[in-house]
């Protein structure tokens, strides 16, 4: 199995200086080796393939021993192969008959990741094995970095980034032959509905997670958002009110991923098997189209009232919690069934009577045949477990 580890880092001043020049260096190559590549074909119709811009790697670092030098070859050729997708990303697309952008200039605050690809080259993992208490990554031209690693780390270090995220820098290790650690069978099953409000609701009745984070710091963000609009462009205090706004941004998203790490460990720790819905998320916030009317205009696509949905269902974060879900079922040995959603909001798990009008509200599910009511959500995630126990029993008997 493979997984990746993500610790903060806690940097010396000196440290966080040799990062952020280190980030900068790595930048300044992919922007210069994107020029290269802009001008041979503009000029000369040619492109620039990944080889000999590793190759004039060589000439770069022996000129600048003091910049470019400073760093490690492997992780600027990390860069650079980094560039080589963006290119085949867009070439890709442009064969596909699409309008693809041209891969851009990266500026500041849009470039905030170093990729070593191999332990060993250019870095270092657990570079002090025999400090006592504290974990350190060794990274080529920074030095020996403190981790704070707050789990420990199995399976074979592969690869190492450093990433910034406003303030803060963290260190991703990406782990092969990672054990499963399988947890003791506890022969129950649960289904689940995963909801706008909160993160999921369950068969047996229990909402899992979060007063939507994004909702209760949104008062923050906004009146920070019309700050900033009321500073000078290019004025230092309209950039530490950037930053500022990323932080808050950045601590939603911990928030979040933190509420489903929760969410999901609850479930994979509680039951064997977890049915959820097989949820394209990418459909379900994709915008509205609008439909003609057939005299000129446009029908109301209900297009308002869907983005506010948008909002909430990416609020919620689904997709992430889902991967996280998967990941942890896989380590721990259970069964994660998804099952098609049609139907299971509007169906009376009580008698199986389908109608749109069961479902009174979002919340509340009353059943127009035989009068049996519940929290809509809750419904919907025992008509899940059913459906999923169905799939499992008929894969079985196949
Ligand atoms: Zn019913």
């Amino acid at each position: 199995m493979r997984r990746s580890y993500k610790f903060l880092l806690r940097p010396t001043v000196g440290q966080a200086i040799a990062l952020t020049a280190c980030l900068n260096d790595h930048r300044a190559l992919y922007n210069a080796a994107l020029e290269h590549r802009r001008t041979a074909y503009a000029k000369a119709g040619v492109s620039v393939r990944y080889g000999e811009q590793s190759a004039d790697l060589k000439h770069i670092r022996a000129a600048d021993a003091g910049g470019q030098g400073r760093w490690s070859f492997s992780s600027q050729q990390a860069t650079l192969r980094r560039l080589d997708r963006a290119f085949a990303a867009f070439f890709a697309r442009l064969k596909a008959g699409r309008t693809p952008g041209f891969p851009r200039f990266k500026g500041t605050g849009r470039f905030d990741t170093v990729e070593w690809p191999r332990d060993g080259d250019g870095c270092r993992w657990d570079s002090q094995p025999e400090h006592p208490s504290a974990a350190y990554v060794r990274l080529q031209g920074v030095g020996h970095v403190r981790v704070h690693r707050h789990r420990p780390v199995r399976g074979v270090v592969k690869t190492i980034s450093v990433k910034r995220e406003g303030f803060r820098w963290h260190v991703i290790v990406s782990c092969d032959a990672v054990p499963a650690e399988a947890l003791p069978a506890t022969g129950a099953a649960v289904g689940i509905d995963l909801r706008v409000a909160s993160l999921v609701a369950t068969s047996h009745g229990g909402l899992l997670d979060n007063p939507r984070y994004l909702a209760a710091s949104a008062d923050r963000i906004a009146s920070a958002q019309r700050a900033l609009a009321r500073r000078k462009r290019g004025s230092t205090r309209r950039r530490k009110q950037v930053a500022r706004i990323a932080a808050l941004h950045a601590k939603v998203r911990r928030r979040r991923l933190d509420g489903a790490h929760k969410a999901a460990l609850a479930l994979v720790g509680g039951y064997d098997v977890i049915v959820c819905e097989d949820l394209r998320i990418t459909n379900m916030t994709r915008r509205a189209a609008s439909r003609p009317d057939g005299e000129g205009g446009y029908l109301p696509s209900g297009a308002a009232a869907k983005s506010g949905l948008n909002r909430s269902i990416l609020d919620a974060g689904w997709g992430v919690f889902l991967t996280i879900l998967s990941h942890k079922a896989e380590s721990a040995g259970r069964e994660l069934i998804a099952v098609n959603p049609a139907n299971t909001s509007r169906t009376c798990a009580c008698c199986g009577h389908c109608a749109k009008e069961n479902r009174r509200t979002q919340a509340e599910f009353a059943c127009t045949a035989c009068g049996h009511s519940a929290h809509a959500d809750v419904n919907a995630a025992i008509n899940i477990l059913r459906a999923g126990l169905a799939l499992r029993e008929a894969a079985e008997a196949a």
